[in-house]
Order: structure tokens, then C-alpha cells, then sequence
């Protein structure tokens, strides 16, 4: 099959309109209410030329009974055993969480490549935010904006390449 490319992240930092941003058609319910993309979502899609599966794995579901399967963890290991490439969205306007934190290092043991996005990176004025990731030993940060297209051509170029 096709490579294939999760999205994860925290509620709310914009992996629905990421992935239908990559996935230039909405397919992902986006909605302002953090949660709201209880199932995962799945397009084929492209970019320069190369095919690849994308995944939205918004399933984060706060009323799970189950604590592990509501968390962010969760989904970080659902995704570095599914994926072939991960990418990992923050929020450039917000603060890194303990949740952020704990799924970088989660991230930065996995045997796959993974791309480090801050999104909401509307401007170059909300790029000093975004660099905070490399506080956390990230190599490499691609501060995007799903919503207007800043920065995601540089993203993807990265996200092909690694196929
Ligand atoms: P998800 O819970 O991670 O799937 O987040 P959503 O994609 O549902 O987005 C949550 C909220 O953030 C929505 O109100 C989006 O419109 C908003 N949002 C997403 N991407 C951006 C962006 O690049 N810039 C700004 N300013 N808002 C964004
Ligand atoms: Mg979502």
C-alpha cells in the first residue's frame, strides 16, 4: 500500500485542519470544540508528485472510561506502530504541556521518521513561539499554519522525502 502518515497531537492545536489542508478536500469534521474528532480519519492524498495515505488521529474521546485510551500516549503509540511517518503538531500560541512533553519523548525514541510542526504559526511573529520545541531537543521545527498555508509546502517537502 501506500506510505502512510499520522497526524497526532493534542485536542485543539489543529490536526483536522491539517489534515484537510494535506488532504485539499474537508473530509475531518473542524470544529472549535477541543475532542470533537472522536474516530480517525483517512485520505489518499499527495504531495509533489508522491502518493500517500494520511491519517487524522483526533480520536481523543474525553468521556473514555479507560485514562490511557483518552490520552495523548495513546495515540502517540497507536501511531508509531501505524505510521510510516509521524507528524507531531503543537500549538505555536500556547505554551508546551506536560502532555506535549510526554509525547516528545515518546517521539524521539521512535524508530520513524517524525516531523515536528507548530501550528497557528499565522505570522513570523508567532515563529519565536514555535522554536520553543527545539527547548526539547528537537532538531528540526516547521512552524505552519493549517488554516492559511504558511509554512505547509516546506512540510510536506520534508514529509515526502523521508518515503
Ligand atoms: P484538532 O482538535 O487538533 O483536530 O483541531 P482542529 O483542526 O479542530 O482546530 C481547532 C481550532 O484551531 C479551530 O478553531 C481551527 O480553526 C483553529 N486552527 C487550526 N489551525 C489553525 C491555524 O493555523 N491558525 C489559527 N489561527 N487557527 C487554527
Ligand atoms: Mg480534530
Amino acid at each position: 500500500g501506500l506510505p502512510i502518515v499520522a497526524i497526532v497531537g493534542r485536542p485543539n492545536v489543529g490536526k483536522s485542519t491539517l489534515f484537510n489542508r494535506l488532504a485539499r478536500r474537508r473530509i475531518a469534521i473542524v470544529h472549535d470544540e477541543p475532542g470533537v474528532t472522536r474516530d480517525r480519519h483517512y485520505a489518499d492524498t499527495s504531495a509533489y508528485g508522491r502518493p500517500y495515505t494520511l491519517i487524522d488521529t483526533g480520536g481523543f474521546d474525553p468521556e473514555d472510561e479507560d485514562p490511557m485510551k483518552a490520552g495523548i500516549a495513546h495515540h502517540v503509540k497507536l501511531a508509531i506502530d501505524e505510521a510510516d511517518v509521524i507528524i507531531f503538531l503543537t500549538d505555536a500560541t500556547t505554551s508546551l504541556t506536560s502532555a506535549d512533553r510526554a509525547a516528545i519523548r515518546l517521539l524521539r525514541v521512535a524508530k520513524k521518521p517524525v516531523f515536528f510542526a507548530a501550528n497557528k504559526a499565522d505570522s513570523a511573529k508567532v515563529d519565536a513561539e514555535a522554536f520553543e520545541l527545539y527547548r526539547e531537543g528537537v532538531e528540526t521545527v516547521y512552524p505552519v499554519s493549517s488554516l492559511h498555508g504558511r509554512g505547509i509546502g516546506d512540510l510536506e517537502a520534508a514529509v515526502v522525502d523521508a518515503f
